[in-house]
């Protein structure tokens, strides 16, 4: 019987069984963790990640996790026992300024920001310049804004590191091992069933990501997450024009987000969407419908058309002054998984007491460190890092059958929609 036993080697699945066993190491408990993955693990969203690490965020309890997540990154060794290389060349924002000349709501955003002591200024043309070089397109009738403490990580380190915590951890690592149901008995959840066998632990944690629904709903629990694709470009680039050392550009004029990566690529891939809206579009009728976890590894759905990588060429070209001479080096196809609210779902389930979710938001990667440890404390019923966070707000409490009914109204009125309208036809 494993102490705790996670389902799903993502990055927040990893995360959450290195700290856990880290923890019950340091307290000489001698049992073991172990994570299950039905493929290899971060073979899922977390191969697909740009590795940005940014902390401003209109959300509190979002910028102050991403800050806390940002300070563990640098000293993974305090909770993983072993260390990981990241790269520090902070992020430029980049936003249309009103007619009155000013950025209102990133001035306001600044100033929360600096309550929560993170550095987020805004830097004039000059600034942003000095920091870019000249093939940055910068415009008068933009705002620049500065986070130097943004991170860049490499999502091929980050999965080596992983591999090595895991291992230095003692944490057993099943691989291509898919659990295919869960057992319970009352208010407990007791066995996985996998086909490399069964598996019982006291406490299990949900990091399937998008593949919640699918799972959790052979036990009776509703998890509202679907996928949102979004496509990724990388080109070829000079270390004259755009070196290295490249802040992370958060462009909001052109909605993409570049970074550069190391032999000189400058990477490009399109926000989340943010409007209930196009949120609403992706989870079709159902809340739960069990649509996400199989599309992000089929071939099928991996390769950009022509016109894609077009289009992302016309976006990099209002930004960088030479992107018309570079050369198109790879993209791909992905999925951000989201829920309806676009937060995470972290912590106790509240039907079965020993089960925990750490998944959702579509901008994971960052948080990893914080939600493992989180998560860690949670099943150890130990004093939260997290106790600082709204951490409540994630629960999955909050979807219960009152917000699945009133999500449509969210969209558009619910009595425009084509849903209440085949409700109330049928
Ligand atoms: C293009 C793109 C760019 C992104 N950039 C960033 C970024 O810059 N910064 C950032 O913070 N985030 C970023 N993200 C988001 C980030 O990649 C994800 O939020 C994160 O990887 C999610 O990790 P996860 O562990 O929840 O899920 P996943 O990595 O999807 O892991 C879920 C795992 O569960 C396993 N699984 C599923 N079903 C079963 C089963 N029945 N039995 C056993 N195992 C199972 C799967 O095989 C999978 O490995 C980006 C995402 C995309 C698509």
């Amino acid at each position: 019987m494993y102490h705790t036993v996670v389902i799903g080697g993502g990055c927040l699945g990893a995360a959450t069984a290195i700290s856990l066993q880290h923890k019950l190491n340091k307290l000489n408990i001698k049992e073991k963790v172990c994570i299950i993955d039905k493929s290899v693990l971060c073979a899922a969203e977390s191969s697909r990640h740009s590795g940005i690490v940014r902390s401003a965020n209109a959300d509190q309890d979002a910028s102050l996790m991403a800050s806390e997540s940002t300070k563990l990154w640098k000293n993974l060794e305090s909770i993983w026992g072993v260390d990981m290389e990241t790269e520090q060349f902070g992020a430029i924002w980049i936003a249309k300024k009103g007619q009155d000349g000013e950025n209102k709501a990133w001035k306001e955003l600044s100033k929360r920001m600096k309550s929560l002591n993170i550095e987020f200024n805004e830097i004039d043309h000059t600034k942003a310049s000095d920091l870019c070089g000249k093939s940055l397109i910068i415009n008068e009738d933009e705002s620049y804004y500065y986070e130097p403490a943004a991170l860049q990580i490499d999502p091929s380190i980050l999965r080596s590191t992983i591999y090595d915590a895991l291992e230095y951890n003692g944490v057993e690592v099943l691989e291509k091992t898919s659990v295919e149901s869960i057992l319970t008995n009352d208010n407990n959840v007791t066995t996985c069933v996998t086909n490399n066998g069964n598996f019982s632990g006291k406490n299990f944690v949900n990091a399937v990501g998008a593949w919640s629904p699918q799972l959790f709903l052979k036990i009776g629990i509703k998890i509202p997450v679907t996928i949102e694709p979004v496509s990724v470009v990388n080109w070829m680039e000079s270390p004259k024009q755009i070196k290295h050392e490249y802040p992370i550009i958060a462009d909001y004029v052109n909605l993409c987000y570049f970074r550069s990566w190391r032999g000189n690529k400058l990477h490009a891939h399109q926000p989340r969407k943010r409007s209930v809206y196009e949120i609403a579009k992706n989870f079709i009728n159902d809340l739960c419908a069990v649509n996400g976890g199989e599309y992000l590894n089929e071939p099928m759905n991996q390769s950009l058309a022509y016109n894609q990588i077009k289009t992302y060429e016309d976006i990099a070209r209002k930004r960088f002054s030479n992107i018309d001479n570079t050369v198109y080096s790879s993209g791909y196809r992905s999925f951000f998984d989201i829920t309806p609210d676009l937060r995470f779902i972290l912590g106790e389930d509240s039907k079965f007491s020993n089960l925990y979710h750490v998944l959702g938001s579509g901008q994971a990667m960052k948080y990893s460190p914080i939600l493992g440890e989180a998560i860690a404390e949670d099943i150890l019923k130990r004093p939260k890092n997290i106790n600082k966070f709204d951490y409540k707000k994630f629960s999955i409490n909050r979807f219960g059958d009152d917000y699945m009914d009133q999500f449509w109204n969210l969209v558009n009125g619910e009595e425009n929609t084509l849903h209440r309208q085949g409700k109330n036809t049928l």
